[in-house]
Parts: structure tokens; C-alpha cells; sequence
């Protein structure tokens, strides 16, 4: 029987079901809350905080594995866009002190204000809230193994 593997984001233990893409120093995760299909997040492997506190190689890192990680997301749930962000701190709105940019595909009027997005991922306002029902572990894995897969295949085009 093989022992199950966690990766840490922030205090959260996240098991490698979860994780459907990994580079050097990132990893891609499925979201525990998402604010749509296909809401995301690219996370840095090293637990830290900020931005500031990445290294040039690990900033550089984590840009190439959203470009990566939102060239797939973006192709499986049939967007035609990205909302790419990073709250870097309490102020801005990030809930779990651990580097992550959200990737986020967007489609044609998925909300009618387009920057009522930013609304939808604040914790206290929007649907990224605390009232929301998280996903169940298995929902998760399904995701994360759909998209394991897509990733596979769509590198090799
Ligand atoms: P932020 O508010 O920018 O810090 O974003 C935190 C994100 O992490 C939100 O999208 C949450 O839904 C997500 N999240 C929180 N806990 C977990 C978890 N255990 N697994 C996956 N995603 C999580």
C-alpha cells in the first residue's frame, strides 16, 4: 500500500490527487472553492508568503507554469479568455499566506460587469466566501485527473 503524498498551500495539506500539473518549483491545483469552472491556481512549492519573497528563478517559474497551466484550462473549458491575478497580501484580498495566482477561463458575458470578477474572489463579498460549500475530495480528483490527462495530450500537439 502506498503512503498517501500532501503538499502544503499555506496551513492547508493538499494530497497529490489534487495536483494536476508540477514544474520545477510550482505546482497547479484544482480548486478547493472555485468561482467558475475551471478556476485554478498556481502555487509556488516553497511555503512563503509574497511575491517579494520569490526568487527570481521561482517568480519566473511560476509565470511559465500559468502560461502553461492557462493554455490548458483555458482549451478544456472552452474559454476565450483568462483572468490571471495574485492577491499578494492580506490587503489585497489573499486568504491563504502562501503564493498563488488564480487562473481563471472566461467566456463571453460570464459576468456582466467584467471586473465584477474581482468582486466574485473577494472573501468577504463575493462567492469565493466563506457560506460557499467547499468541493468534495473526490469532485476534486476528478478534475484534477481530467486535466492530468488533457495536459498529457495537449502537450504533445
Ligand atoms: P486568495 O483569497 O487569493 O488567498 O485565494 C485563496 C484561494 O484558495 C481561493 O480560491 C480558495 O477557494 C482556495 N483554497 C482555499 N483552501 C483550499 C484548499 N484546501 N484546496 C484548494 N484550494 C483552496
Amino acid at each position: 500500500m502506498s503512503a498517501l503524498r500532501f503538499y502544503s498551500f499555506g496551513p492547508h495539506k493538499i494530497p497529490e490527487s489534487q495536483v494536476f500539473y508540477r514544474s520545477k518549483f510550482c505546482l497547479g491545483l484544482v480548486n478547493l472553492k472555485p468561482i467558475t469552472s475551471g478556476h485554478v491556481l498556481v502555487i509556488t512549492k516553497r511555503v512563503v508568503p509574497r511575491m517579494r519573497d520569490l526568487t527570481e528563478e521561482e517568480a519566473e517559474d511560476m509565470m511559465i507554469s500559468a502560461q502553461k497551466v492557462g493554455r490548458v484550462v483555458e482549451k478544456f473549458f472552452k474559454g476565450t479568455s483568462l483572468t490571471m491575478t495574485i492577491q499578494d497580501g492580506p490587503q489585497a484580498g489573499q486568504t491563504v499566506p502562501h503564493v498563488h495566482m488564480h487562473v481563471i477561463p472566461r467566456i463571453k458575458g460570464d459576468w456582466a460587469n467584467n471586473d465584477d470578477i474581482y468582486d466574485a474572489l473577494d472573501s468577504k463579498k463575493g462567492v469565493d466566501n466563506d457560506e460557499r460549500k467547499p468541493r468534495t475530495t473526490e469532485e476534486m480528483k476528478q478534475e484534477a485527473d481530467q486535466l492530468s490527462i488533457f495536459f498529457d495530450q495537449y502537450k504533445e500537439e
